[in-house]
């Protein structure tokens, strides 16, 4: 507005000299006398006056124009001023530069605000440019690609191909895709979206977005669903059709003898006990896993809870003839009394399970390091083996066989446990001699 209305007020200040110089020579050519030299002189004074209004027609433009030079210089020093965030400093005396002012704050304030927003995202993002040049890469992008730079172009950081056809695509024709992507051993969930930001001579330009969800995790805790399930049918299928099984031959009549009857019942009977006894565990486990607090804490005397959970295996125990010892010394631990008989009840179990007849166990309580150790005679663990056991639905091979064994989550109870109360556990464990399990009870 202010450069229309200036140069308007120029144009009809020339209009004004040149309307008045037409009337001046009208005015002179009436009243000079039209003979002989009066006509020259007459013609002089018109020449010398038209001489005269080019000549200050032209100063007049000249100076006007030096003036604009001189004022466009000044407006381009205070805003690169103000692009230097000097705004502060400049003299803000026109409207105009204080509403300038005023923008180029905002932008910059704005600019600051999306920078800041970009870099605080947990996911990456990155922009290209219809050159697929990088524009935006934000930190979290930078993580996953370290050597991502302003200006490069993204063939530079990635090549796989499946997100490179999607950013071809994306920059032809407007696209919205998700895929994903393993980066540097974690999972990537990638969104690739074409932004229209006009057209060029013949084509529209689609700058191009992609936007990088790590979802590992997610990925991690979906595959440990799926094998929990898994494990977990697989598991109790097997006892399911043998109870199956012996009830069908009951109830047709296959079996004649009472005998045969009764070990067709004392077999359901076995395997619907396993089947408890895997769906308690099961359980068990999903509270040790998802429970975060621990409740009703009390002082536990380890001894006498050791005499009585050996008492309550007394049966398993006479079965295989197995001697057990316990040494007299003793602490409290401060436990949830079923967390501890939990902990050294499945390694008391253990310890039964994997021994040898006429095998031995010592436990030993340590008070003065605050220790248990769970000793046994049995198969003991090989060394490949010792690294996994405390995994869910681990079983070493040949366990799995044993009737008497569990479906190996007796020992990922136990490490979630020891997780629970920040205790340590250790296991020492030699092939046909024997395994020793310690616990730490300082923490
Ligand atoms: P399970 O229900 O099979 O006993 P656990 O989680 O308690 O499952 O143990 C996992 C595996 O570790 C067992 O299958 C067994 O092979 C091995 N194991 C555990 N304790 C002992 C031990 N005291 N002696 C030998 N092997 C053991």
């Amino acid at each position: 507005m202010v450069k229309i209305n200036s140069y308007l007020k120029r144009y009809l200040i020339v209009l004004f000299i040149a309307s008045i110089y037409f009337i001046a020579t009208i005015l002179i050519g009436y009243f000079l006398p039209k003979k002989g030299i009066e006509d020259a002189l007459t013609i002089l004074i018109e020449v010398l006056l038209f001489v005269g209004m080019g000549c200050f027609i032209t100063i007049f433009i000249y100076f006007q124009n030096k003036k604009d030079f001189a004022e466009n210089l000044q407006l381009r020093e205070k805003i690169s001023k103000i692009l230097d965030e000097k705004v502060d400093k400049i003299d803000t005396t026109t409207d105009f530069t204080i509403d300038i002012a005023k923008k180029i704050r905002k932008l910059n304030l704005d600019n600051q605000k999306l920078n800041y927003v970009i870099n605080s995202m947990s996911q990456g993002l990155i922009l290209l440019d219809h050159k697929s040049n990088i524009s935006i890469i934000n930190k979290a992008c930078l993580e996953i690609f370290p050597q991502g730079k302003i200006g490069q172009t993204i063939y530079s950081i990635i090549n796989y191909p499946n997100i490179l056809q999607e950013i071809k695509t994306a920059h032809q024709r407007i696209v919205n895709s998700t895929l994903e992507e393993e980066i540097n051993n974690r999972n990537y969930k990638i969104s690739i979206t074409s932004i229209d930001v006009g057209h060029s001579s013949k084509y529209p330009l689609y700058w191009v977005g992609l936007f990088f969800s790590d979802i590992s995790l997610t990925k991690e805790l979906a595959n440990v669903k799926r094998d929990f399930f898994a494990n977990a049918s697989h598991e109790l299928k097997s006892p399911l059709t043998s109870i199956i099984g012996y009830s069908q031959m009951l109830k047709e009549g296959f079996l004649s003898s009472q005998k045969e009857k009764d070990e067709a019942i004392e077999a359901i009977l076995n395997k619907a006990n396993k089947m408890s006894t895997i769906v308690k565990q099961m359980l068990s486990l999903s509270k040790y896993e998802f429970k975060n607090n621990i409740n009703d804490i009390e002082a536990i005397d380890l001894n006498q809870l050791c005499q009585n959970i050996v008492n309550e295996l007394q049966l398993e125990i006479k079965n295989k003839n197995i001697q057990v010892e316990i040494n007299k010394d003793t602490f409290a631990i401060n436990m949830n009394k079923d967390d501890a008989s939990s902990l050294v009840k499945n390694l008391v179990e253990n310890a039964i399970k994997y021994n040898k007849l006429n095998g031995k166990i010592s436990i030993e309580i340590d008070s003065n390091n605050q220790i248990l150790t769970i000793e046994d005679t049995g198969i003991g663990i090989s060394k490949d083996n010792l690294n996994r056991i405390f995994e869910r639905f681990y079983q070493v091979d040949g366990s799995k066989s044993n009737q008497e064994s569990g479906i190996g989550l007796g020992l990922a109870i136990v490490k979630h446990i020891i997780e629970s109360y920040n205790f340590e556990i250790k296991v020492t464990s030699k092939l046909a001699q024997g395994t020793k399990f310690t616990i730490s009870f300082k923490n």
